[in-house]
């Protein structure tokens, strides 16, 4: 079933509201009483359960009534909600093309103001496995956690702070912008997934720059953990980017060693495979880690020893210790699913109702909100994010809050906490914070404001020409480039 692609050109405020509403029961519930929805919303005569239908309609939310007459947010919903938040705050103006479908992401364009491309990431965990969250789920079945909005937006946090601070070292990553919810936007890559290419001028010299980034990574104190084809990109002048940081670990992680040996073997896999690399390094393939002469397979033992702190920076930062714990409580139990590159069993309904959204274009509502109020949202800002409402990538205790919500449990309706949207607040969902966080937070608006601008004034300096020397990576479809201007120009 797809949706009309242009629904949320034609959602207005209160559709923003209600939607915003039934995000925030699902704080506490997994299915939210529609009457607690009704009360958060606050809107008059009614009109709740009108625009409830119309959510309904449109896929944003789904409606259940096996214990009570409640509904949750659909991936769809979870996704408009942080569109429509990026889209007011300037990031990007229009949504285009799916340019990728990872494992537990769908890559889209996006557009700002003044055309720039960018590359928007909504992570979907739990979507091409959730059998295997289904089993998670008894087994996370007392913590409460556990939940797919959260999940999601663990990973889009741990993404998005782990592409920043890389960047910020100088590693060879697309540029973070921004995030909020489960959506990361970065610059555009312009390249090829690894996988797609057949040919390489200089395979020896590729071949030393990955294995070179897998050892700086681990003196940085990090092992990417899915370093593989389908997570480095290179471009037509054979320079690399890696993608792809939601499961990344600290090589004090317990099972660092064995991360670090799996990048580095499916490195030597590939370019025997595909580039036959008869080089000397080859042939260590299936011997020990040295042959003695000094030219070894990379050694987890002998990097560590010089290991850097990016990981304590970031367990110091916005992805905070707890937060890692709770993403490797799911990496863990995910740990063969290596990137296959392509989502093709995407059997659940049940938690995403994953819909395309094909050349999505939002025209910006001049009436909204001025949007100053930052202070509340996520940010690639260390420690800076709000607790107190639900719309960002952090803030991650909203799911935990309540001592006697758990995910599923059927409260009685009105019976939560649920706190009603302040006819001011309109559809403004960074609107739900405290306003003592945003005293607090006022200096830190102006950095994310800054940062922002500067992230979005980097990923422009890294557009490149439209032709492409590569067409042939392309398999026939044309290049890249020309599609992503073809698609600018539409906008
Ligand atoms: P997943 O975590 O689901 O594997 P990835 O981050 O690896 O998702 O992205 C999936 C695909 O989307 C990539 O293989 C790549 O083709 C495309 N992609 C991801 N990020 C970018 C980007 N910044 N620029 C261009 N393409 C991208
Ligand atoms: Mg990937």
């Amino acid at each position: 079933m797809k949706l009309d692609a242009n629904a949320l050109r034609y959602l207005t405020k209160d559709d923003f509201r209600v939607l915003t509403a039934v995000e925030m029961g699902m704080r506490n519930h997994e299915i939210v009483p529609a009457e607690l929805v009704d009360r958060i919303a606050g809107l008059k005569h009614g009109g709740t359960y009108k625009v409830l239908r119309n959510l309904l309609k449109n896929k944003l939310v789904h409606h259940d009534a096996t214990k009570y007459d409640g509904y949750r947010l659909t991936y769809l919903g979870y996704d408009f909600l942080a569109i429509k938040t990026l889209v007011n705050r300037g990031v990007f103006a229009s949504v285009g093309r799916q340019i990728g479908v990872g494992k537990e992401s769908d890559i889209f364009e996006v557009a700002t103001e003044d055309g720039t491309v960018l590359a928007m990431k909504l992570h979907r965990l739990g979507r091409t496995s959730f059998r295997a969250v289904k089993s998670k789920r008894d087994y996370l079945r007392h913590r409460r956690s556990f939940n797919w909005l959260y999940l999601s937006r663990l990973a889009a946090l741990k993404e998005f702070a782990f592409m920043k601070a890389l960047g910020d070292h100088g590693f060879p990553v697309p540029t973070a912008v921004d995030c909020n919810r489960h959506c990361v936007i970065m610059s555009l890559v312009q390249g090829y997934p690894l996988v797609q290419v057949k040919e390489l001028q200089n395979p020896d010299d590729v071949f030393d720059t990955i294995l070179g980034l897998i050892v700086r990574l681990a003196e940085h104190g990090l092992i990417h953990c899915d370093f593989n084809e389908f997570n480095i990109m290179i471009d037509d002048d054979e320079k690399i980017t890696v993608i792809d940081f939601p499961q990344m670990v600290s090589v004090s992680h317990r099972n660092a060693q064995m991360f670090f040996d799996r990048d580095i073997e499916c490195i030597y896999k590939f370019f025997n495979k595909r580039f036959n690399l008869t080089s000397e390094k080859n042939e260590e393939q299936d011997g020990s880690e040295s042959d003695g002469e000094g030219n070894t397979r990379p050694s987890f033992l002998s990097v560590k020893k010089t290991a850097g702190s990016l990981d304590k920076e970031l367990a110091a930062s916005g992805f905070t210790r707890k937060e890692q714990v709770e993403m490797e409580k799911y990496i863990d139990e995910d740990a063969e699913g290596h990137d296959s590159g392509s989502d093709d069993d995407d059997e659940e309904e049940e938690v995403g109702d994953a819909v395309p959204i094909d050349s999505l274009r939002i025209d910006q509502d001049h009436n909204d909100e001025p949007d100053c109020n930052l202070a509340s949202r996520d940010s690639g800002v260390p420690g800076s994010f709000s607790e107190e409402h639900g719309t960002s990538c952090s803030g991650e205790n909203r799911l935990e809050s309540s001592p006697s919500g758990r995910n599923g449990d059927a409260k009685e309706p009105l019976e939560s906490e649920g706190k009603m949207l302040s006819q001011e607040d309109e559809d403004n969902d960074d609107s739900l914070s405290d306003d003592d966080e945003e005293e607090k937070d006022a200096e830190l608006t102006k950095k994310l404001n800054k940062q922002r601008k500067k992230a979005i004034a980097a990923a422009h300096g890294r557009r490149r020409p439209v032709s492409s020397r590569n067409a042939y990576k392309d398999k026939g479809k044309g290049t890249m480039n020309s599609k992503i201007q073809r698609q600018a120009c539409k906008w």
